[in-house]
């Protein structure tokens, strides 16, 4: 492939605004599909999106074979590990998260400590039991997060459009749409917990997409969404060398507040933010910046191993200020659907 795909001019997909201003512009850093490609800031409402962006009908062809979500899935098990530890899991997940299947009669206070320990950990990784149990991923890739539900109880269906992606989220369960979100045939109020990790940054319609999936809600179910960050930290030290621009698969770029304006568009309210920084992301975004500069050999060497792991150090003592700052990497929401009036 050495053609750029064909793409097109929409306007802000939040306001409908046509004006806008460019902000970034980048190739493909990470699978070198050809062009090049431009963030811009609607005037209407602030809204960072890719624009022009390839055409609906092109979109899979930025997504190599490789693609990491479509590679074997490799499900963060809580419940795991020595029979200590397991006890410590199945504490947390129950106090802190919902589970009470889980609960024991008896928890030593050092089972209870370590149980504490964990949860913060716990939180990421599960979602809080809702309900009946059921569970749906929008977006699930190989079926990562599928396996984690289904190990803890949960009734599992995933959304999916990569075909060799949806094959092995199979492994998790029978009830796999593969296609987009918009046509998959899921009736309205059949999930207690619904979640899009790294999806919706990748739609193009993402008012479309939250309100389908807030009308999957039964009553007194959660959505829970995870994008970059646009707003955080590292697009402010990096900008253009940001490792979350992921151009040309990224097509919104959120912001705490463009989100919840999302979510209220789609009819809903987000309930709770958070956010989440890796070291790692840090240094991608770091390597790209030297590489734009010209220094290339400095950008090898932060992918020296004992380089990387002297940064990587350093970067663990202040990627907790950058959450505690609510500046982070990634934002992960929760939220409910608005009752009718
Ligand atoms: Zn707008």
């Amino acid at each position: 492939m050495t053609v750029a795909l064909p793409t097109v001019d929409a306007p802000c997909a939040v306001c409908g605004d046509s004006g806008a201003d460019p902000v970034w512009a980048t190739p493909d850093r990470a699978f070198a599909v050809p062009g090049h490609y431009t963030v811009v800031r609607c005037r209407g409402c602030g809204f960072l999106y890719q624009r022009p962006r390839v055409r609906d009908e092109h979109l899979a062809a930025c997504y190599p074979d490789h693609y990491p979500r479509h590679q074997e899935p490799s499900p963060r098990m809580p419940i795991k590990g020595s029979s200590g530890r397991r006890r410590a899991a199945r504490w947390a997940l129950a106090s802190g998260l919902g589970y009470e299947a889980l609960r024991a009669a008896r928890v030593s206070l050092l089972t209870r400590l370590r149980g504490r320990r964990m949860l913060r950990r716990i939180r990421w990784s599960c979602p809080p039991w809702i309900g009946a149990g059921r569970y749906l991923d929008v977006g699930c890739g190989s079926g990562a997060a599928l396996g984690v539900a289904a190990a803890l109880g949960w009734r599992v269906a995933g959304i999916e459009m990569d075909d060799a992606a949806a094959a092995l989220a199979r492994h998790f369960t029978d009830e796999l749409h593969v296609g987009d979100v918009l046509t998959a045939p899921f009736a309205p109020g059949r999930f207690d917990v619904v979640t899009a990790f790294h999806v919706l940054e990748h739609v193009p319609d993402p008012i479309a997409v939250a309100r389908r999936m807030l009308d999957w809600l039964a009553p007194g179910g959660l959505l829970i969404v995870e994008v970059p960050n646009a707003g955080g930290l590292g697009a402010r030290l990096f900008g253009g060398a940001w490792a979350g621009l992921e151009l040309p698969r990224h097509l919104s770029h959120f912001t705490p507040a463009t989100l919840e304006t999302v979510i209220a568009k789609a009819g809903g309210t987000v309930i709770w933010t958070w956010h989440q920084a890796k070291p790692r992301t840090y240094l991608w975004s770091l390597s790209a910046w030297l590489r734009d500069r010209g220094w290339n050999a400095l950008a090898r060497s932060t992918e020296v191993r004992l380089v990387y792991g002297v940064l990587k150090l350093g970067l663990e003592v202040l990627v907790p200020l950058a959450r505690r700052a609510r500046s982070g990497e990634a934002i992960r929401i929760g939220a409910v659907r608005n009752r009718p009036a």
